[in-house]
């Protein structure tokens, strides 16, 4: 597994951003993140060393823009030469979150249908309004890995439109931190049980830091929000080959 980030920062775009991490922890460092910047390592997965091997080993999963949204305006310019790179290194696979699908299309290189078996795109939603919002636009672009990240989620959700063979997997999880907004257990086997009865596998990632079930309310540790959702044993795989 590695981590690249061409650029850094990112806006606040919807509900999900209110309490963004990134915005957070940046906000302790004194660094504006509204101001978008390219970064050094642009090019860290075709860095190679002074045998001329990549430094990034062939196989890995690459997490992409996890202190930015890859498909954020102001990185327009540079987003051609990070889809080269990408081109160019098919033997590692990408993946990157967004909650700006309907910018997918900006400057996306033309043949991009005949080389994208290596990249994986999470369209993220937070509510019903930017399901049918995003998710709409999400289904007629020419990925060929899609994923649905609800990460935080706010509310119950119905996903069934668009919960077709296209979609590899739904993630959920909750919002972490001081003062945020609650996640309901039953929101969660709500969408779990629209995977199921649509065969698209689904994982349960976090709960929140503030947690219902049962209308009760659990103030959950942030070393136990991943721990108390695997030990929740929902997850689904798909009987789909992907
Ligand atoms: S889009 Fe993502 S990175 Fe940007 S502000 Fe919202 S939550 Fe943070």
């Amino acid at each position: 597994m590695s981590i690249w980030n061409p650029w850094r920062g990112c806006h606040k775009k919807s509900d999900g951003c209110l309490n963004c991490y990134i915005h957070r922890a940046d906000a302790r460092k004194g660094i504006n993140t509204d101001e978008i910047c390219k970064l050094d390592r642009f090019n860290l997965p075709i860095e190679k060393d002074h045998k001329g091997n990549y430094k990034v080993k062939s196989g890995q999963l690459v997490y992409l823009c996890f202190n930015s949204d890859f498909l954020i305006e102001e990185a327009d310019e540079w987003r051609g030469d990070a889809w080269q790179i990408m081109r160019e290194r098919s033997d590692l696979t990408f993946l990157f979150l967004t909650k700006r699908i309907e910018r997918f299309m900006v400057g996306l290189p033309e043949d991009f249908e005949n080389w994208n078996e290596h990249i994986v795109v999470c369209c993220t939603i937070e509510n019903q309004e930017k399901a049918d919002e995003r998710l709409k636009i999400f289904r007629t672009l020419p990925i060929k890995h899609k994923m649905i990240t609800i990460q935080p989620m706010l509310e119950k959700i119905d996903l069934t439109p668009y919960l077709d063979e296209n979609i590899e997997c739904v993630v959920v999880g909750g919002e972490s931190g001081k003062d945020v907004r609650p996640l309901d257990y039953e929101w969660v086997l709500d969408v779990r049980r629209q995977c199921v009865d649509s065969n698209v596998s689904f994982e349960f990632r976090q709960l929140g830091s503030t947690f219902i079930k049962d209308h009760k309310q659990y103030q959950i540790k942030r070393q136990d929000l991943c721990k108390q959702a695997k030990k929740a044993d929902i997850d689904f795989r798909s009987t789909l080959k992907k």
